[in-house]
């Protein structure tokens, strides 16, 4: 498991945030798998970075303090030691974001097909469920664009 299966979305992406917005200072070495620095968020936070067992990493945050938790700024520590992976996490949303829109456009299309199969009695059956279920303003669309008395 490495940093970024191990935090949570929400942690990557606003650790990407101060990563971009360069808030880590005093990045020290301490080993080849392990590295110590000071993010600035609400105040001055310590982390400890651990590339080889992540959960060893830690940070005084109030998130993280004292939990196995990684946060955005061990995250942000994270990018900052290893400047390709920032680029890989970019990368690799993008590639998830496509791969979704690519997935609506194809249930979207299969949507209509299935549609365009649909007797009127089911038809109607299905229209009269929107009508009960969706946001009313598509009832009242539909009886303005139709002209529909009361
Ligand atoms: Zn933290």
């Amino acid at each position: 498991m490495g940093i970024i299966s191990s935090a949570s979305g929400s942690s990557c992406w606003r650790g990407l945030d101060y990563y971009k917005s360069k808030k880590i200072k005093n990045i020290k070495k301490i080993n080849d798998n392990e590295y110590t620095s000071i993010v600035s968020g609400n105040k001055d936070y310590n982390v400890h970075l651990n590339l080889e067992h992540p959960r060893k990493s830690s940070c005084d945050c109030p998130l993280a303090s004292g939990k196995k938790i990684i946060c955005k700024h061990i995250v942000a520590t994270y990018f900052s030691v290893v400047p390709n992976s920032a680029k890989d996490f970019e990368l690799e949303q993008e590639r998830l974001q496509n791969e979704y829109e690519e997935y609506r456009k194809r249930q979207y299309s299969n949507a209509i097909k299935y549609l365009n199969n649909m007797s009127k009695k089911d038809l109607i059956e299905e229209l009269t469920y929107i009508f009960n279920y969706a946001p009313e303003w598509i009832y009242d669309d539909f009886v303005r664009r139709n002209d529909i008395e009361g």
